[in-house]
């Protein structure tokens, strides 16, 4: 992959609008900040090469060196990406009980990663007000404090900076599909540091179709509810259509068609909805907002989850075959989208000569993918 600097992460993501906010640039050095929701540069910096435009999810990404690297063969556009196994999910009596977004799969298999030593810390996205916010959780008690979605852009990888900052050795994060690239290619040592060691001993992916802008958002929301009251906000797999707002006492439909625009531009553009480069990814099973879809990647997703069910930290199911065929579906729905859009904005595998890339994908995988 090709590594530029500051200047580049500027001219290349930020100019274009394709800032998602994720933080992976964040916390590296004292120029990149994030303050609710939107990352900037604070002062010039001249680096010709730098780990932020090496972490950045929107700038130069090569979907066949990271699929090479972690998963040891070229991309193949496949809607759901490289998977071991797929079961139906949700916590078991070994977790505590929380208020989680749907089956609380996810916090299960961050307490008992926490629990086994197989992390040290989880970076995991908790709010301050209704702003996204990164939390280093080192305690498995803290978990659950962190649990729900908050269907907005996140800095989180901020917390996993921090997290490398403070010496943790093995971390484990959960996050969005455009956080976990942005993870793997931190991952990749990109700049061939020799001192490298990889960080991250766990990456538990979202599925995620889109995200929102938290300023506007809250800027929104704000003209219909005292944001202060808001405890959880949902969106319920389709047919539903509508974004949910729930206060302590009332419970607030927005329809999907009034929050659409505000989509950030980046989410237009990002092809994966089920987070590809994870070890083992979570969405919300379709038709049961209790339970959660789980997707296993790696070798050692596959024995984090094993060994959680053996322990009853998380109860699996089979998944029926109507439910991975609407997944699989949904997925190549999303890869065609933001292909379509990418190619249309000159983003995706511009010329050596041209202007850079957002993403780098082979040709004929992407005449499959769009057809
Ligand atoms: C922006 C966004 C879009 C999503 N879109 C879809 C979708 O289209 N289809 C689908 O099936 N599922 C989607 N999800 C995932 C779904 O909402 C649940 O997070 C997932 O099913 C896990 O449920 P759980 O009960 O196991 O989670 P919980 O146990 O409640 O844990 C939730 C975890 O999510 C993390 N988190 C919360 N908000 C964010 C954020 N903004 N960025 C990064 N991490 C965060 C927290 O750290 C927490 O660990 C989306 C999530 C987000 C954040
Ligand atoms: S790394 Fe994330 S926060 Fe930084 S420029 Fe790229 S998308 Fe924005
Ligand atoms: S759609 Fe893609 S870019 Fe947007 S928040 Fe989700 S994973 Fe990130």
């Amino acid at each position: 992959m090709q590594i530029f600097g500051p200047n580049e992460l500027l001219e290349d993501v930020h100019k274009r609008d394709l800032c998602i906010g994720c933080g992976a640039c964040v916390n590296l050095c004292p120029y990149f900040k994030n303050y609710r929701g939107k990352t900037a540069m604070l002062f010039p910096c001249t680096l010709s090469e730098g780990r932020c435009y090496a972490s950045c999810p929107k700038a130069e990404l090569d979907m066949d060196e990271l699929s090479s690297l972690f998963f040891k063969k070229p991309y193949d556009g496949s809607p759901l990406g490289n998977y071991r196994d797929v079961f139906v999910a949700h916590a078991g009596k070994g977790m505590t009980d929380g208020a989680f977004q749907a089956g609380g799969t996810v916090s299960a298999l961050m307490v008992f990663a926490l629990k086994t030593d197989m992390i040290d810390a989880a970076v995991l996205t908790d709010h301050k007000g209704m702003v996204p916010a990164p939390r280093l959780v080192t305690h498995p008690e803290e978990v659950a404090k962190c649990a729900t979605s908050k269907y907005m852009a996140a800095p989180t990888l901020a917390g996993l900076n921090q997290g490398v900052q403070e010496g943790y050795q093995h971390l484990g994060v959960v996050g969005t599909p455009c956080q976990v690239m942005a993870v793997a290619k931190m991952r990749s040592n990109l700049l061939k540091k020799e001192a490298f060691v990889d960080p991250v001993a766990l990456v538990v992916g979202l599925f995620c179709t889109w995200a929102l802008d938290t300023r506007e958002l809250l800027a929104f929301l704000s003209k219909k509810v005292e944001i202060s009251r808001i405890r959880k906000t949902d969106i319920p797999p389709p047919p539903a259509e509508v974004f949910i707002v729930e206060t302590g006492d009332e419970v607030i439909e927005i329809p999907l068609e009034a929050i659409r625009p505000l989509v950030p531009n980046a989410c237009h553009v990002c092809p994966d909805m089920t987070s590809e480069w994870a070890d083992i990814s979570v969405g919300v099973l379709e038709g049961a907002p209790d339970r959660n879809t789980l997707i296993v990647r790696t070798e050692r997703g596959e024995r984090l989850v094993q060994e959680a069910e053996e322990a009853g930290y998380l109860i699996l199911d089979k998944m029926p075959d109507e439910n991975l065929e609407h997944l699989s579906l949904a997925a190549a729905n999303k890869k065609r989208r933001s292909l379509n859009r990418a190619r249309e904005e000159g983003l995706l595998n511009s010329p050596a000569d041209g202007p850079r890339a957002v993403l780098r994908i082979a040709e004929e995988v992407v005449q499959g993918i769009i057809g």
